[in-house]
């Protein structure tokens, strides 16, 4: 027996764990302290009516003779691939029923797509970044190239006509910096992905959160990105799924004429068995007129959370991307502060826990993640604290 020896170069992350045991230190120390946890990367708010009486429906339909489902497609139900072609269309991209995959979550799509391309392939990965994109090509033996995410590009880094990659991945709006792509900069990443070759494999997670007509929510609103283009997509942050499970991938037919779509379709039929039919009445639920406009409710008052905190950072003076089309915030540490320090210092003289950059990657050190993913009373009082310490 030999194992996978590509697991050995995994970089242990100590990100979280580490946050989790310097707040409990904390509180240990200091019992009387209120901590306002801003670290958080998971929703907060429970599914919406519509949702839920959409779950308990399909509960009963399983209760019953004539009404009860087995096995479905393993790609997903009709009903929700002709409600996402619908709801693609309300941001005029057209899309075939067969293009969209449904999926339990974004993320396991994101691991599972690499068992349709070539071990040899290089993988150009930005810095910083949501870790599973990295981790899951190093499991698979795949040589990564970083390319550089920073204050000079506005954390959107554009691509280097000198560098060769051959798949490339793309987060817009990003985990942890907040920042997305306008058409123009998708347009350059489309077009030199036809020029390489190579496939984008896009990361729409936050897509939910764009308000901006400027910025696009999915990149096959960008001409010629159904050439070169796989887009993830993910009912967690959009809906509160993240305890539910349910997301949808779309592989374009127009990609290598079709062979991807088989290849994945393949893929997907031999090594899963499909999103349980109450999650995907659930999900398809999401998008009638009522549960739109619930959920858009919960989405509004995230953003109000986003809202109180950008208008903090921008009364202090601090750099910061994301806030505006993101449910995250991404700034600069005061004071020249790295981005371990200053989690220390938040802590410390603000009972806030933050989540620090450098966890992300190392262009990430100085930086600072903040969630708008928290209360709505606990997220000012957040804020009036920022404001007191850092003013
Ligand atoms: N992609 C990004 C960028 C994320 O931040 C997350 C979760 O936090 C996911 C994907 C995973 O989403 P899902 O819950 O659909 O697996």
């Amino acid at each position: 027996m030999q194992i996978n020896k590509n697991f050995n170069n995994l970089e242990q992350s100590y990100l979280f764990s580490t946050v989790n045991r310097k707040q409990r230190e904390f509180a240990a120390a200091h019992p009387d302290a209120d901590i306002i946890k801003l670290s958080i990367g998971d929703v907060t708010r429970p599914l919406v009516p519509a949702v839920i009486d959409a779950l308990h429906a399909a509960v009963e339909d399983q209760a019953g003779q004539e009404t009860f489902h087995g096995y479905g497609d393993e790609q997903g139900y009709g009903f929700l691939h002709e409600a996402l072609v619908g709801y693609y269309k309300s941001h005029g991209v057209t899309l075939d029923t067969d293009e969209i995959f449904i999926s339990d979550g974004a993320k396991s799509d994101l691991g599972n797509i690499l068992d349709i391309f070539g071990a040899d392939n290089t993988v150009l990965i930005p810095d910083p970044v949501y870790p599973v994109y990295v981790d899951t090509n190093i499991m698979a033996g795949r040589k990564v190239v970083f390319m550089d995410a920073n204050e000079d590009n506005g954390f959107l880094p554009l691509p280097d006509p000198s560098v060769k990659a051959d798949i490339i991945y793309l987060c817009s709006p990003n985990n942890p910096t907040g920042a997305a792509y306008d058409r123009k900069g998708l347009k350059a990443w489309v077009d030199y992905a036809n020029g390489m070759n190579a496939v984008i494999l896009y990361d729409a997670a936050y897509e939910c959160f764009i308000e901006d007509e400027a910025l696009p929510r999915s990149i096959f609103e960008i001409e010629g990105a159904k050439t070169c283009a796989i887009e993830f997509c993910s009912f967690s942050k959009m809906a509160g799924f993240t305890g539910t499970r349910c997301g949808w991938t779309v592989v374009p037919k127009a990609l290598m004429d079709g062979k991807l779509n088989q290849m994945w379709l393949r893929r997907q039929t031999t090594k899963f068995n499909g999103v349980p039919y109450i999650v995907q009445k659930g999900a398809a639920a999401c998008f009638t007129e009522q549960g739109q406009n619930q959920i858009r409710e919960t989405l509004d008052y995230y953003k109000q959370n986003a809202k109180v905190l950008s208008e903090t950072l921008d009364a202090l003076g601090i750099w910061y991307t994301g806030g505006k089309s993101s449910p995250y915030l991404w700034l600069k540490c005061p004071n020249g502060m790295g981005s371990w320090e200053f989690f220390d210092y938040l802590l410390e003289n603000a009972h806030v826990v933050g989540t620090p950059g450098a966890g992300f990657g190392k262009n990430g050190d100085g930086f600072f993640r903040l969630t708008a993913f928290g209360d709505q009373q606990r997220t000012i009082e957040a804020a009036a604290r920022l404001k007191k310490l850092l003013g």
